[in-house]
């Protein structure tokens, strides 16, 4: 009987100095792999422009294991747009992205492939739990995600990182959002598709440090909230707006005041200040509010290339080596 072609599902990998932990995270991955023989896997590790040795040890790999490919950035370009690179050389049915430090649970997997054979296009795993995370971290990350969700339009996964399953219709939307200033979070809801949860528990990282500080999180939500919504520029009109009315009152006030025989016109420097102080708060305020949208006008208007590669390797994808032939259906080997 002739058998369809195996589908096939790249494992997308977006590293920075992940050297201590690629091992294991081959590993750990493989060994979930080699459970699912029904399909043709490769793994697509893009380096962030790492300056340890993350992609020699992918180099190293793909000598022995032919389904691996790789990327190489020409710098740090930062997470976001490395999973870009990837998404853009990923020739496969559907592409799983995955943090290399073993955060997301290679174990949910074969889940997220079962619901994709279901119909789901985009299969996102959702945290319980955050392990090995500070309460800062953890109640910082709940909060923005309400403050986002409630200014947009679009529906926002809340505690959804980027560990999710996309199929070839989601990968080829994601392709065409070149904006250089990305946030992916943003884009998965914007491009729709039938989306699906798959709850889970996160780990703390298996080997070696964050690379995300506080600094980069606050600069990657201010970009997520300026690319979802032009909101932040109506509340500075409507704050202006207030503060105007409220302005025109009190000056009716001080004008009657100052006609009504016996009231005093000259004391009121402490309201004075008062005054001028808070209105210049506002009007710093909403001149920066302006300034983050033209920024990103700006960066977006020069249209700079959203990433630069110094190195691609495209391996091919198939089965783990050990387990049979990767000419599709010639084994029969998955009985
Ligand atoms: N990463 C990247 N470029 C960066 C920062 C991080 O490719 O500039 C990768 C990193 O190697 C890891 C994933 O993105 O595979 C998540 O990073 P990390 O674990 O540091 O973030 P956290 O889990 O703390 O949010
Ligand atoms: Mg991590």
């Amino acid at each position: 009987m002739q058998e369809p072609p195996l589908k096939s599902i790249s494992i997308l990998v977006p590293m920075f100095n992940e050297e201590a932990v690629l091992p294991l995270f081959y590993e750990a991955v493989d060994a979930v792999l080699t459970q699912l023989p029904g399909y043709r896997f490769e793994y697509l590790f893009v380096d962030d422009g790492s300056t340890d040795g993350s992609a020699d040890f992918v180099r190293s790999l793909a000598q022995r294991d032919p389904r691996v490919s790789l990327v190489v950035l020409s710098r740090n370009f930062g997470k976001e747009r490395a999973m870009l690179a990837g998404l853009d050389v990923a020739d496969t049915d559907a592409t799983i992205v995955i943090d290399a430090d073993l955060q997301d649970p290679p174990s949910l997997i074969p889940k997220m492939i079962e619901l994709w054979e279901e119909g789901w296009q985009d299969v996102y795993a959702q945290r319980r739990s955050r392990a090995g995370e500070s309460w800062l971290k953890r109640s910082t990350s709940r909060w923005y995600y309400r403050v986002l969700q409630s200014v947009s339009r679009v529906s926002i996964q809340a505690d959804t990182g980027d560990f999710r399953l996309l199929d070839r219709d989601c990968v080829m939307a994601l392709r065409r959002y070149r904006e250089s200033e990305r946030n992916m979070k943003a884009l998965f809801s914007l491009v729709g598709f039938r989306k699906i949860a798959l709850p889970f528990d996160r780990d703390p990282r298996a080997a070696g440090g964050t690379k995300f500080n506080y600094w980069k999180l606050g600069n990657l939500a201010v970009d997520g909230i300026t690319s979802f919504t032009t909101l932040p520029l109506r509340l500075s009109s409507i704050i202006g707006v207030i503060v105007s009315l409220a302005a025109f009152v009190y000056l009716v006030i001080i004008v009657a005041r100052a006609l009504i025989p016996g009231g005093e016109s000259v004391a009121g420097y402490p309201s004075l200040m008062a005054v001028i102080l808070f209105l210049g708060g506002v009007q710093l305020l909403s001149l920066g509010v302006i300034g983050e949208y033209i920024a990103r006008i700006f960066s977006e208007t020069k249209a700079r290339p959203v990433y630069l590669t110094s190195e691609v390797r495209l391996g091919t994808p198939g089965h783990a080596p050990g387990r049979g032939d990767d000419v599709p259906g010639a084994a029969g080997h998955d009985g």
